[in-house]
């Protein structure tokens, strides 16, 4: 069977091809600008720019509905762990669709969601034995700080209304997680709103809010936090942080020592902890979970983000055998927790974060996560070095590296210069994904990276930094 084609008639099937996917996309594009409000947007400038639309994931890398190729810099924001369409956690939800999608769990249990609850109570620090489920981390906040309330009213303390928070803190947005939270630029609108917070120093040393230098400040920041204690501890229902490092309030890394002084503090004072590790649990900061760093076990722990190994919303809250057992009584008594979401405890959910554990055993990630820290850590030494560098700081595969526009005084870039976006924008022409959390640039791939990912990575962000800072901003 022999035919002869023209080759024009290629050429015009290949333009009328081409044609039609430009229409799809440009088609794609207006929707978005129409119908979707994104969050954490300043919509005006977002309709004033091409919305870049993602279509397809493989392993580290995203793809847009041109066929252009991204590095995913920031884990899809904290959540990916083994790459997109990991073939094990993929099946794992195939499998699960094929028996049950979801089922309540007010009155009724699921197969998953007791064999995750097992599993996360084996995994995560002793003495925690109970999971709560929800949806996502905001909610897992919520329900931690409904319980610690609510216990200290079954012990017949009822004064504990309130709760110390760290300054640069970071707990979701819903109204709960915003009382406890710590960033004025997000938080501060909504503060008429809120409930009765305590705010203490955060560990912040590059820019100490005491004016102090660590080490030789003997931790004036956590004498803070004591002497509210002292005063305070029975009005205070818990004390909520996020352990060793705070996320969206710039990564900010705690000096070694700090998290074990906060908790030791709360022990002494008889004040609940709230652990919420909803951004630094699973492996990210090369621990499966931050609070085994100086061996702190909280009576709450928030899990969420990383939990489904980034594919589907679930978070957990758990908690002690001491606090379950408060909520324990007749039912005319009035003590049980009432709090549940629709989707709690969603079989989809569970099935991909049980297959999510076991890569990590099968893979053994926590070790190549502390194998991988070593580059990151020397390419933070190095980047220090830069003009308008003014810290870089680091724990596992999380790295943020913040811009000043004096390095002498600290003298930060003002707000409204987007000096961190536009750092990311320039990595983005170089295919790499990233956000800047104000002026500090955040690196966190997922944990299965390789090295010479990794350092691609890193040698795009040193690439966009200098010519963003040094050569933009020169001429
Ligand atoms: C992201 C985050 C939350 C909120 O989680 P959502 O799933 O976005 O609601 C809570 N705590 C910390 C530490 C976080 O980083």
């Amino acid at each position: 069977m022999l035919y002869r084609v023209d080759s024009s008639e290629i050429d015009k099937l290949v333009f009328y091809l081409s044609m039609e996917i430009l229409k799809r996309n440009k088609a794609l594009e207006e929707a978005d600008l129409r119908y979707i409000w994104h969050p954490f947007t300043q919509m005006k400038q977002w309709i004033e720019e091409k919305p870049l639309v993602i279509e397809e994931g493989r392993g580290c890398y995203l793809r847009d509905i041109y066929g252009r190729w991204y590095l995913d810099g920031v884990s899809s924001l904290w959540v990916n762990i083994h790459g997109h369409r990991c073939r094990e956690i993929d099946e794992a939800i195939k499998e699960q669709i094929d028996r049950l999608s979801h089922s309540t769990l007010l009155g009724l249990a699921n197969v998953p969601s007791i064999k995750l609850a097992e599993r996360l109570v084996q995994i995560t620090p002793e003495p925690l034995s109970k999971v709560f489920y929800s949806d996502n981390g905001s909610t897992s906040v919520e329900v931690a700080l409904k319980m610690a309330f609510q216990y200290w009213i079954h012990r017949g303390e009822k004064n504990r209304y309130a709760f110390v928070c760290l300054e640069n803190a970071y707990h979701g947005d819903t109204i709960g997680a915003v009382s406890v939270g710590g960033i004025d630029i997000f938080h501060e609108t909504f503060r008429p709103l809120l409930f009765k917070t305590y705010r203490v120093p955060s560990p912040y040393c590059y820019r100490c809010s005491l004016g102090l230098k660590h080490p030789g400040c003997g931790f004036a920041c956590l004498e803070r936090l004591e002497e509210l204690l002292e005063t305070k501890a029975d009005e205070i229902a818990a004390l909520i942080v996020e352990p060793m490092l705070q996320g969206a309030g710039g990564m900010i890394v705690f000096p070694e020592g700090y998290m074990r002084g906060l908790y030791e503090i709360t022990r002494k004072h008889r004040v609940l902890l709230i652990a919420d590790e909803v951004a630094v649990g699973f492996g990210r900061t090369g621990r499966m979970f931050a609070c085994e760093h100086e061996d702190i076990r909280p009576d709450f722990l928030c899990l969420s983000k990383g939990l489904t190994g980034g594919y589907l919303p679930l978070a957990a809250t758990l908690t002690t055998e001491e606090i379950f057992d408060a909520f324990l009584g007749e039912i005319q008594e009035l003590k049980t927790f009432f709090h549940g979401h629709s989707y709690t405890g969603n079989p989809l959910g569970c099935a991909a974060a049980l297959a999510s554990l076991e890569l990590f055993e099968k893979e053994g990630l926590l070790e190549k996560v502390r194998d991988k820290e070593s580059i990151l850590k020397n390419w933070l030494q190095e980047i220090k070095e830069l003009k308008h560098v003014g810290d870089a700081r680091g724990i596992g595969l999380i790295g943020g590296v913040e811009l000043v526009k004096d390095k002498e005084t600290k003298e930060p870039y003002p707000y409204e210069e987007q000096m961190g976006y536009r750092v990311c924008w320039r990595a983005r022409d170089k295919g790499l994904l990233i956000r800047p959390l104000g002026n500090v640039i955040v690196i966190m791939p997922p944990l299965v990276i390789n090295d010479s990912e990794f350092e691609k990575m890193l040698e795009i962000i040193k690439e966009s930094i200098v010519e963003v800072t040094e050569k933009d901003m020169s001429t």
